[in-house]
């Protein structure tokens, strides 16, 4: 290699060990992780990286495909500052108490700065065991990776609360699943990836100094994360009524969208209110409350119409998980009240908005109601229905057929007559104008989510050693909103192989 050459790839390896400029969360006291090394990986290479997650850390996306940074964010060389450690934390698990758990495949390496002045922890998610792995392998395969990077990505297009997904780095090395698969690891990007379960494993605990690690921890999200809290007459009160609110807030988002996490347990709750561990997600396509995307979840208790519910209740075990601090039942009582509250708020502005509406008037909940069961009846596709709406004119008068499209997409077009001409008269009550509601519609209603089958052409493109359909979905699902006409096909419906998809907790 030429002297040039090798200047520059270490000036590149000195940025990678700038990059990691500090270490919060190893400033805890001991019993909150392990000290780690990540398992190397033979012969890594570059899969993906997201440009607008690379941005914020004021890195070039380019360099990703440099040999310093692919043995970087594959764990095979460790930036200088790093202090790779795996945290621990407990959690309940289809509702019931699952004892302790911690990062059993997630190494954190440390702070970086990002643009905004938010300090964002690196995380390697699939780099080998570690103390909390019990029967797994520390790894993640290139298939739920591909997943991960792509939904964490076009949810923080969409404007969700989320952590982020920097890059994918592969190997060959095979890792057993259901089949024979390879592995891959994503590094995830979040000012904290502290869970409800982080709270619970201490309050559960029969260690010593259980209550004052409960403490310590609760100071140290305070502080680092709520400071405005600090000094509310009850810090801790303060902390799950705000917790609880983003929680609230974060499930209406959802529902909004028609995302399903598939995985609700409390250890995959973040305590700044992200949608975090992104599994066997999924976007609700032909309408039914009642799906359920998550293969292993054979009770449903993760189906849509739950997710509020479930918000709730994870709530609930975070609000016990605080008691010993609280003090008082009745305060932390108080606090977790404000969660239907904050979800119905949430939720009607979110459905006017996505309805065109700009007013909240008593009927419209029955408005609401007729629509869902509506769309329920036409099985109708959740996000072409939200989008085509904006198609819908107010006057009727000429028959004008400004809805022919999605009029077409009914089965029971008498049903959807029916509730149309309540909604025409909905809007004309607001004296709605088409055209200015059309681009409110648009820029709420996204033309582009990451369908199952979308990502499944991806990965199995992956799978053979091409990436580009992977940079080809993360482009246009990096501007849902946007009409983006060469890119047509990607709003489609799903296609019948589709149907035989399934997603579960094998990862
Ligand atoms: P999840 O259902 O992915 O949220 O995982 C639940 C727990 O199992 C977490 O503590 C994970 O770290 C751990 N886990 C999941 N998959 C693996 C794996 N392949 N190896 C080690 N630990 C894992
Ligand atoms: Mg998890």
């Amino acid at each position: 290699m030429a002297n040039k050459e090798i200047a520059k790839i270490t000036n590149r390896l000195s940025h990678m060990d700038e990059l990691i400029f500090d270490h919060s969360f190893a400033t805890l006291p001991p019993q909150f992780f392990t000290r780690v090394v990540p398992t190397p990986m033979p012969a890594p290479y570059l899969v993906a990286s997201s440009p607008s997650a690379a941005a914020m850390i004021g890195i070039d996306h380019a360099a990703f495909s440099d040999d310093d940074f692919i043995v970087s964010f594959v764990g095979n060389h460790i930036p200088a500052k790093a202090q790779p450690l795996a945290a621990v934390y407990s959690g309940h698990q289809f509702g019931v108490w699952a004892g302790q758990l911690g990062d059993g495949r997630a190494i954190l390496l440390g702070d970086v700065a990002s643009k905004d002045g938010v300090r964002m922890e690196l995380q390697l998610k699939g780099a080998g065991r570690t103390p909390y792995s019990r029967m797994g392998d520390g790894r993640a395969v290139l298939r739920s990776s591909i997943r991960e990077f792509l939904c964490s990505e076009a949810m923080a297009a969409l404007g969700i609360p989320t952590s982020r997904a920097l890059c994918i780095m592969g190997s060959d090395l095979p890792v057993m699943r259901e089949t024979v698969e390879s592995a891959a690891v994503v590094t995830r990007m979040a000012p904290s990836f502290i869970r409800f379960g982080s709270f619970e494993h201490w309050t559960h605990s029969t260690h010593n100094n259980h209550q004052s690690a409960l403490q310590t921890l609760s100071d140290y999200v305070i502080d680092q994360f709520y400071p405005a809290l600090r000094d509310a007459p009850q810090p801790y009160v303060a902390l799950l009524r705000e917790v609880t609110r983003r929680t609230a807030h974060l499930v209406a988002q959802w529902q909004a969208v028609g995302f399903m996490h598939g995985v609700l347990n409390t250890d995959n709750m973040s305590i700044l209110g992200l949608t975090l561990d992104y599994g066997p997600f999924g976007f609700m396509e032909a309408f039914d409350p009642h799906h359920i995307c998550n293969h292993s979840d054979q009770h449903g208790r993760y189906a849509y119409h739950m997710q509020p519910q479930i918000g709730y209740w994870n709530c609930y075990a975070l609000g016990q998980a605080l008691l010993p601090l609280i003090g008082d039942v009745e305060e932390a009582q108080a606090a977790l009240a404000i969660y239907p509250i904050e979800y119905k708020n949430k939720i009607d502005a979110l459905w006017h908005a996505k309805l065109g509406l700009t007013t909240q008037l008593p009927d419209d909940d029955q408005l609401i109601a007729n629509m869902f069961s509506m769309m329920q009846s036409n099985h109708v596709d959740f996000t072409q229905f939200f989008r085509r709406l904006s198609q819908v004119q107010t006057s009727n008068v000429d028959n004008n057929n400004s809805d022919t499209a999605l009029r077409d997409s009914m089965l029971d077009r008498a049903a959807f007559d029916s509730w149309a001409a309540q909604y025409r008269q909905r809007l004309q009550q607001e004296n709605s104008v088409d055209k200015a509601r059309k681009e409110a519609m648009n820029s709420i209603n996204p033309k582009y989510v990451l369908r199952n089958y979308l990502a499944q052409i991806a990965i199995e493109k992956a799978q053979n050693k091409d990436f580009s359909e992977i940079e080809t979905l993360l482009n246009i699902l990096s501007r849902p909103y946007d009409e983006q006409p060469e890119a047509e096909q990607y709003a489609a419906l799903p296609p019948d192989w589709a149907s035989h998809l399934e997603v579960s907790c094998s990862s």
